[in-house]
Order: structure tokens, then C-alpha cells, then sequence
């Protein structure tokens, strides 16, 4: 898996039965192709798959993800594609990276019935740890004093660690997904 900057941009509306806007047709507009991840020579563009994702507009959105092999003929990945995630849509996870950055900050103001906000919370925080422990994150801080606050939560160490931007969740699961780290998703 491997995660990338990414415009999506709406380009359809699909259309329900019922003659009602059912979701959006979405276009991934990709920037450059990434490095093999394993061996650093190019990689290809191998096929395209469809999937679906939620935003917190609740709209169900389609997309078309790439997949990637690597160049290199005697790399694991020239036989092993890799998809090609957009940054702000998190592996094998129906809702958008944003709407699980909502609940990862306490917000409930997201577009999913209370049963599904609960498994959401409890798949960011699982990952939250996950990450943490990956060593991926150094802690940057050389005074202390400074040092992180041991007693706050998975959520908001890693949000802390990551320096808490505008995409901080979708950061550190890109970041994850390049690298390994444990984490592993084909
Ligand atoms: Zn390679």
C-alpha cells in the first residue's frame, strides 16, 4: 500500500433508483509515481481498481485507484502490485481520513450512525497505538521537560508527536504505509 498527495476532484452524480442523488463519481488526479518503496527504482502504473468512500458530507463517493508494480524486474514488487492510495482515504476503511480524524478528536458530528462511530474509535485508537509503538514517529524534544505526556491517550500522543496539522491522522497512516513499519497492506 502506498499512500500519496492526491487532488479528488467530483466529476458525476450518481443517480439512485428513486431518481435521487445516490453518491458522487470521484477523479483521483495523481501527482507524480512514487519510488518503489523497496528497492527505489520506479515503479509503473499496472492496473486500476474501483472502491467506494464515504466523506463527511456523507456522500458515498467511487474511485479509481492505481495500482503500481515496480520496474525492476527482480524486486518483490514488480510481481506484487501496490495500491496507489490518495492521501485523505486510509486502507481497507469505508469513511474518509477525515471522518475518522473527526472521531479521533471527540467531534460527533460525523455522518455515521452511533454504532459505527464506536467501531471507529476503537480502530483509531487501536491504531494510534499501533503507530506509536512502530517507532516511526521520533519524539522530537530535547529539553525533558518537554517530554510528551505519558498519562494522555494513544490519540493524543500520536497527535501530539505528529504536530497536530490540518490532516495529522492522514499524515501519520501515510507515513505508516510507505514504510512498514509493521504495518502491512498490499
Ligand atoms: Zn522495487
Amino acid at each position: 500500500m502506498l499512500i500519496t498527495k492526491a487532488q479528488i476532484i467530483v466529476i458525476e452524480d450518481i443517480t439512485g433508483e428513486d431518481g435521487r442523488k445516490a453518491g458522487e463519481r470521484l477523479r483521483v488526479l495523481y501527482q507524480a509515481i512514487p519510488t518503489c518503496g523497496e528497492c527505489g527504482h520506479p515503479m509503473k502504473i499496472r492496473d486500476f481498481v474501483w472502491r467506494t468512500i464515504i466523506t463527511m458530507s456523507g456522500c458515498r463517493g467511487r474511485i479509481r485507484v492505481r495500482r503500481l508494480v515496480c520496474t525492476a524486474a527482480d524486486c518483490y514488487l514488480h510481481t506484487h502490485p501496490r495500491r496507489n492510495l490518495p492521501r485523505g482515504v486510509l486502507p481497507h476503511r469505508l469513511y474518509s481520513a477525515e471522518v475518522h480524524q473527526a472521531v479521533a478528536e471527540g467531534r460527533d458530528d460525523v455522518p455515521c450512525p452511533p454504532n459505527t462511530l464506536h467501531r471507529i474509535l476503537k480502530w483509531v485508537r487501536q491504531m494510534a497505538a499501533c503507530l506509536i509503538a512502530s517507532g516511526l514517529f521520533p519524539l522530537l524534544c530535547e529539553n525533558v521537560n518537554d517530554l510528551p505526556d505519558e498519562t494522555a491517550g494513544p490519540l493524543e500522543r500520536l497527535k501530539n508527536i505528529t504536530g497536530g496539522g490540518e490532516d495529522w491522522f492522514a499524515q501519520a497512516v501515510e507515513r505508516a504505509a510507505g514504510r512498514g513499519g509493521g504495518l502491512h497492506w498490499a
